[in-house]
């Protein structure tokens, strides 16, 4: 079923839905091309003000930290609001998204990780070459993005101390390990330490947005350069809902204009030469097999909606350590364990303001043995994800803690380390059948049971 075009449709040579990471790169080179463009983005703009107010905080949260949502991932209740964090509770399953101009870069943790070859070219099929990756693609995106690791000034503060412990025992427990390039903007974290910006990175509120504008997401680089060069318009607040092949050689696109709450304000369709589809991996899967479903895009193969995987995230807090109390983010260093290029597991300490002292929260990533699928229920019009148990991740990554734990016990104390669950309290959705454990990474969420 080939769309017939209609005269109220505005025409564009490209179109790009969503702005993070994938449309934000798109943006830019179709810009660079001379290719008029178009990046439809749901979520609003957060630019930097200087009252350094502009993301909702953990301390007195509100809209601005979640999309349309009346609580926070916390579950404090809030006004609801295109807010920059979305929670999909799916069915088995919970991910988090950014949700704005910059995507994910507006709540991810800056933390700009380059894999190793082996663990490059399980992931991936052997068509993309990891050699030229690392010669092309991986400093380009660092000449944009200019990474660093926290500079020794920094992490020689009060503020970074969970940091240092966690280096400290890492190599104790002889894993190799490192601070991680981070985009984020040092020089600002300075001014924060010094009391000339608002205290932000260095007190691990970067869940919503990095208030001292330290974090460098994409509306600060790849995006503004894609809007200079004049060829590409970024609209806010445009939610797309359905995608067609057309009868001429093309796509059509139907959109929702919405407001600050969320009501839509305008119906509004494009019809394009070219079509960029980056609204994260759930929001790009749900618009296929939406088109899949509805014959709307006939060429498209059975795999679509299927091998959906996590990034193998898990979060935990590991407690009874020495009387660190240092919140300073968004991350710090990696401990990379891998014994078994099968199963590797890496811990990252990822700090926030709800750290106790003598605890630190961190990130652990693997390789997620499961794959989960999507199916479109006409009756609803919604299209839903379905994801399986994924138990032995969470036993290899706690195996690693475990390991972490015992090589850095003293004779009073032993480090521990708990694998955290959470039951989001999002009222707007039916609550989940189990709890579910928070699997971050990309900020991605797998959901099972505790065993
Ligand atoms: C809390 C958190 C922390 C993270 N930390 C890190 C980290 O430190 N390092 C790292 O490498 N990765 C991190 N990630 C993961 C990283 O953010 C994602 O892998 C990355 O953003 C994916 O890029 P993307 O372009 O596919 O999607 P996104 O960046 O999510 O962009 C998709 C965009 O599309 C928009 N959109 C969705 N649906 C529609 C629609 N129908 N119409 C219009 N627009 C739409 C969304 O609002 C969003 O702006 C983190 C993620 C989260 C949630």
């Amino acid at each position: 079923m080939v769309h017939k075009l209609h005269k109220n449709d505005e025409s564009v040579e490209a179109l790009v839905i969503g702005s993070g990471f994938g449309g934000a790169v798109a943006a830019l080179r179709l810009g660079q091309a001379g290719i008029n463009t178009v990046v439809l983005e749901r979520g609003r703009r957060w630019q930097i003000t200087p009252a350094q107010n502009t993301f909702a905080t953990p301390h007195n949260p509100d809209g601005r930290a979640a999309w349309l949502s009346p609580a926070t991932i916390f579950g404090q209740p809030i006004d609801v609001h295109t807010g920059v964090m979305e929670t999909l509770v799916e069915d088995g399953i919970i991910v988090l998204n950014g949700a704005g101009v910059g995507g994910g870069s507006l709540v991810y943790n800056s933390i700009i990780y380059q894999p190793i070859p082996e663990l490059f070219q399980k992931v991936f099929p052997g068509s993309i070459s990891y050699d030229e990756m690392d010669t092309v693609y991986y400093p380009r995106v660092h000449s944009i993005l200019q990474p660093s690791p926290i500079p020794p000034d920094i992490l020689n503060t009060i503020y970074y101390d969970t940091t240092r412990l966690f280096i400290q025992h890492a190599t104790q427990a002889g894993f190799r390990n490192h601070l991680l390039e981070l985009a984020v903007d040092w020089n600002i974290v300075r001014e924060e330490i010094n009391g000339t910006k608002v205290q932000s990175t260095i007190v691990g509120d970067h869940w919503w947005g990095i208030n001292s504008g330290a974090k460098k997401s994409l509306d600060r680089n790849y995006l503004s350069q894609a809007e200079k060069t004049g060829f590409v318009e970024i609209l806010p607040l445009h939610v797309a809902v359905e995608i067609a092949e057309t009868s001429e050689a093309g796509y059509w696109v139907s959109c929702h204009q919405i407001n600050e709450s969320g009501e839509v304000v305008e119906q509004k369709s494009f019809r394009c030469r070219y079509l960029f589809l980056a609204a994260g991996s759930m929001g790009t899967s749900k618009l296929l097999v939406k088109a899949k479903a509805t014959g709307s895009l006939p060429r498209l193969n059975d795999y679509v909606g299927k091998f959906w995987s996590s990034n193998g995230d898990t979060i935990a807090t590991r407690s009874n350590l020495p009387p660190v109390s240092g919140k300073g983010g968004p991350a710090g260093a990696v401990l990379e364990n891998f014994d078994d290029l099968d199963r590797p597991i890496v811990l990252i300490n990822l700090e926030n303001w709800a750290s106790p002292e003598g605890t630190q929260q961190c990130l652990g990533l693997g390789l997620p043995s499961q794959s989960g699928t999507f199916t479109y229920d006409a009756s609803t019009d919604s299209v839903k994800l379905h994801y399986p148990r994924e138990t032995q991740l969470m036993v290899d990554t706690e195996k690693t803690y475990k390991t972490l734990d015992s090589k850095n016990a003293i004779s009073t104390k032993t480090p521990m380390t708990e694998m955290k669950f959470y039951t989001p309290t999002t009222t707007n959705r039916p609550a989940p059948e189990t709890d579910v454990v928070i699997n971050v990474s990309s900020m991605r969420k797998t959901s099972q049971k505790e065993n």
